[in-house]
């Protein structure tokens, strides 16, 4: 008997009752009037479907388009004999008392109840009238929490958000917003989104269409509906609720039409009567019922379908989806939905022990107005190991190049930032490069690199380098001394050139820490010359000044240790 037809008749018979006996149907009234309007928000759907179709043209315009390309499909048999579809779901619990907080376990129980009803390996499809039993099978869609973020990195597939909303509004942007105490939606294009919360009125829950805003796009579920144990009350505690919603998400309509209980409304529509497999029905159907059920859509048996997963009927007494609306799920995963299909986001991602990454440049971004700049980039540790150096090279386009090696503590997952020491700049546009000195077993994160431009009217003001030369002006003798304060060995280029900029002297030498190196510049004439070490750690350029005389010694064969930086 349908919620109507019982309504009608408990209310004519009610004429008939002796005092004595009314209390106990009172209270079995209560009961049954308290069920009936829980279970009257069981999905909104409709309701927010019909709101977006008011008040979005893009939304109409969007969902009317998918439907129809649906509708122009009817190859019932090729959608069947599909491959299986993994869709990855990333479940967002937003939870304002701790009882909201549903655990990893009930979360699962639901992945396993969505499982077990697309493939049609549940227990309740053996209860199956036998009429419709040959309509039983496999639609090869299946379900897997996320194993990775929207950024790759390793994800349980669960967000969890403290909110201080008590109860979250049916059309309220702030369930897909963590702004506004909701939490935001992954890329639709690869996940599944399921927001669990405290719906208002009780709400059961109820699902966005294909063509929703993209912060939107998935399916909201009360958390005393979700999943089989833990927080789901029943009748609503076999998951059914979510199974219901992402029907729809997958376009399809309730069982009996939304037509308000009369027979003219159908969930397929005229256009496809060839996959039209379920009987025409005029509403919801409520709590559980005894087959045939019948009613003024449906006189004669077999009747209603009433254990289809997309009628009302309490989640127990839930059974299955036809071949139909398998039909129309998969052409919807063949269409709008299509990315699902090669999404990896229920695949682990690979992880390696050794992999440090320059995520990003902190300084210089886009305009740097000092001309002595002081590089920043954040580190993150991708691997599975903890990293305790990491040395960063980072030069200037044109050439300049410093190394600092970072010492500390960073656990796996865990992200810093590193301040490297000042690099001088020109003014204009200039492209500043870092990199990851070590070897690690992840290359295409060690590199990043940033644009940014630099004001003419700033000054330089950076001191020190990594290299001396000595004596500067260079007039006694026919050679020169350099030697580097930085703290690493460097098989290096040391080039000079004029003050044309042409190379009058190249040689190719090993430069070790506060070693003094000795420059020949026997057959250089008198001027003004640069002095450059390149190598893979650092390169530096640096000017000086030779005026030989005719007594000038020759030389020097060795340069004299030193204290650094006093010539
Ligand atoms: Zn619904």
């Amino acid at each position: 008997m349908t919620q109507a037809s019982f309504l009608r008749t408990f209310v004519s018979s009610m004429y008939f009752i002796p005092i004595s006996k009314l209390r106990i149907i009172l209270i079995f009234s209560s009961c049954f009037i308290s069920h009936f309007l829980f279970a009257q928000n069981r999905c909104l759907t409709h309701e927010v479907h019909q709101r977006k179709m008011a008040e979005n043209a893009l939304y109409t315009k969007t969902f009317t388009q998918e439907n129809n390309r649906i509708l122009s499909h009817d190859d019932l048999t090729a959608a069947l004999v599909d491959t299986t579809i993994t869709i990855p779901v990333v479940v967002h619990v937003l939870y304002n008392t701790t009882d909201q907080n549903i655990s990893d376990e009930e979360i699962q129980s639901q992945i396993d109840v969505l499982n077990e009803d697309f493939a049609a390996n549940n227990a309740s499809s053996l209860d199956v009238p036998v009429d419709w039993i040959g309509l039983v099978k496999d639609s090869k869609i299946r379900f897997k929490l996320a194993q990775r973020d929207p950024i790759g990195n390793k994800s349980s597939g669960i967000v969890r958000v403290q909110t201080v909303v008590q109860e979250f509004q049916i059309f309220d942007p702030a369930i897909y917003s963590t702004s506004l105490g909701g939490s935001n939606a992954w890329p639709r294009a690869s996940y599944l989104n399921i927001w669990v919360c405290l719906l208002e009125g009780n709400a059961l829950g109820f699902a966005n269409f294909p063509g929703s805003n993209v912060s939107q796009d998935g399916v909201v579920i009360n958390y005393k509906a979700f999943g089989r144990n833990g927080t789901a009350v029943s009748p609503y505690n076999f998951g059914r609720t979510c199974t219901h919603e992402i029907g729809h998400w997958l376009i399809l309509s309730h069982i009996w039409g939304d037509d308000n209980s009369d027979c003219t409304g159908r969930d397929f529509p005229i256009t496809q009567q060839t996959i039209d497999d379920t009987p025409n029905q005029a509403g919801p159907t409520f709590r559980c019922q005894r087959f045939p059920e019948l009613d003024d859509c449906s006189p004669t048996s077999p009747g209603i379908m009433y254990m289809n997963f997309m009628d009302y009927t309490d989640d127990k007494c839930m059974m299955f989806y036809t071949p139909g609306q398998i039909f129309r799920m998969r052409t919807t995963l063949n269409g709008i939905r299509d990315s699902l299909k090669i999404s990896n986001g229920h695949v682990l991602p690979n992880f390696y022990n050794h992999d440090v990454a320059i995520d990003s440049v902190m300084n210089p971004v886009r305009i740097a107005v000092q001309r002595c700049l002081d590089p920043r980039v954040r580190i993150q540790n991708h691997g599975n190991d903890t990293i305790y150096e990491v040395s960063i090279i980072y030069n200037l386009k044109e050439g300049l190049k410093k190394s600092y090696k970072w010492s500390g503590t960073l656990i796996p997952g865990a992200s810093t930032d590193v301040s490297l020491p000042n690099i001088g700049v020109n003014p204009g546009s200039q492209i500043m490069e870092f990199r990851i000195a070590e070897t690690d077993d992840v290359g295409v994160n060690n590199y990043i690199s940033s644009g940014f431009k630099v004001n003419n009217s700033s000054t330089s003001n950076c001191i020190g380098g990594n290299l001396i030369a000595y004596p500067n002006p260079v007039t006694s003798q026919q050679g020169i001394c350099i030697k580097s304060q930085h703290p690493e060995s460097q098989l290096s280029w040391v080039r000079v050139f004029n003050a044309l900029g042409q190379l009058v002297s190249e040689k190719r030498m090993m430069i070790n820490p506060g070693d003094g190196i000795p420059i020949n510049l026997l057959h250089f004439t008198g001027g003004v010359y640069f002095l450059n070490v390149d190598g893979d750690i650092y390169s530096e350029s640096i000017r000086f000044v030779y005026f030989p005389s005719d007594n000038s010694s020759a030389g020097p064969e060795t340069c004299r240790r030193r204290r650094l930086g006093i010539e």
